[in-house]
């Protein structure tokens, strides 16, 4: 198969600015290529692709970032700004996917969903967050009523935010189970990462390690200064080990140290990438039950899930955490997660997809 992926109109690859999709986007080219097919990636200047991934061509575009949804109100219209990356990408792909299979659209944004109605090209879209919009989903249930199967979905509880999404596609997501390695030890300290923003809940992690008189180490990209401030000065000094973006393989030694990661998202999280990466080194996680993280994590085998937003919870299960044998966590992302099962199940709903266009 020949597919042309769109990557997210906001940052380059390799920025963080992107989140979770920069590393789902690594991960099905790197297990794609594996798979034999040819792979294109549309992509904002000065992205990079990780090691390994060097056999798909790399097509850059110039322009200006879209707004992220997220931190938008649900209402807000679409606002494409002059020189748009977004529309230069969909331009270079539409281009280029005249000679190939299928068009993969992985930016959460309107454009490249609109142009589903009004081309002949097969134009699939792997959804990456929850209903952020109430534009965004209106115009995903105009598309779903003509093109049912050209939607795939990190999770099933994701897919429920789009309640008219009768059977939803779950692809779930992938990680190269190589560059994550496992160690033992359950003697580190509490790990957080993410992109520090308000929907990830950052300050109910603080809570955790101030109670506990620990320090919390804290990687990610700062997204929201202000939030990130409003943190720091709520908690004694030093509560917060800010230790900025990593890249994966720097991330998940620093990750792997850890005896157990805390994952505190606020907003119905597509999937939780972070989540598989630490189960991955070893490390156990505790989350609230909520998104993604509810369907990842095996409460009592792999970590814990606390009621939403129980700060108290969390802690309590900090105090057990040794009662996760840390193999388990490490085998569930063999079993469920690498990029190879990733890949064919990637493959398997593009292959749907295109069979319609035939
Ligand atoms: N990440 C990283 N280096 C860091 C912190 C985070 O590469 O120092 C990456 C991490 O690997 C993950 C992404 O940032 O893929 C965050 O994705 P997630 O799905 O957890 O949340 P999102 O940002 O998409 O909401």
């Amino acid at each position: 198969m020949r597919i042309v992926l769109i990557s997210t109109p906001i940052g380059f690859l390799g920025s963080g600015k992107g989140g979770g999709v920069e590393l789902t986007l690594n991960s099905l080219v790197s297990g794609l290529l594996s798979l034999g097919h040819s792979v294109e990636v549309i992509a904002p200047r000065n992205s990079k692709l990780n090691k390994g991934n060097e056999k798909a061509k790399l097509h850059f575009v110039e322009g200006e970032d879209q707004i992220s949804w997220q931190h938008q109100n649900y209402n807000s219209p679409v606002i494409i700004p002059d020189n748009s990356l977004l529309a230069g990408m969909v331009e270079k792909g539409l281009d280029i996917a005249n000679q190939a299979d299928v068009l993969l659209n992985m930016s959460y944004d309107w454009l490249p969903i609109w142009m589903t109605l009004n081309i002949n090209i097969p134009i699939a879209h792997i959804i990456s967050m929850g209903s952020e919009s109430s534009v965004i989903s209106n115009l995903i249930s105009k598309v779903y009523s003509k093109h049912p199967n050209n939607f795939a979905f990190h999770s099933k509880t994701q897919a429920n935010d789009y309640p008219f999404i009768k059977k939803p596609i779950i692809i779930g997501n992938g990680f190269k189970l190589d560059n994550y390695i496992f160690q033992g030890s359950m003697n580190g300290p509490l790990g957080w990462v993410g992109r520090v923003a308000p929907e990830k809940g950052l300050e109910d992690a603080a809570y955790v390690a101030n109670k506990l008189g620990e320090k919390l180490r804290v990687w990610g990209f700062i997204e929201d200064e202000t939030y990130a401030l409003k943190i720091e000065q709520s908690f004694p000094k030093g509560t917060i080990d800010w230790l900025g973006f990593l890249a994966t393989d720097e991330l998940q030694k620093e990750l792997g140290k850890c005896r157990v990661l805390l994952n505190t998202p606020k907003w119905n999280e597509a999937y939780g990438n972070v989540i598989v990466e630490a189960l991955a080194c070893g490390v156990p996680v505790i989350a609230y039950k909520r998104g993604g993280p509810s369907e990842i994590i095996r409460h009592g085998q792999t970590g814990y899930l606390a009621d939403p937003d129980d700060k108290k919870g969390l802690l309590s299960y900090v105090e057990i955490i040794e009662k996760i044998n840390r193999k388990n966590c490490r085998e569930w992302v063999e079993n469920n997660a690498s990029t190879d099962i990733f890949a064919n199940k990637v493959v398997n709903w593009l292959n749907k997809v295109i069979n319609e266009y035939k």
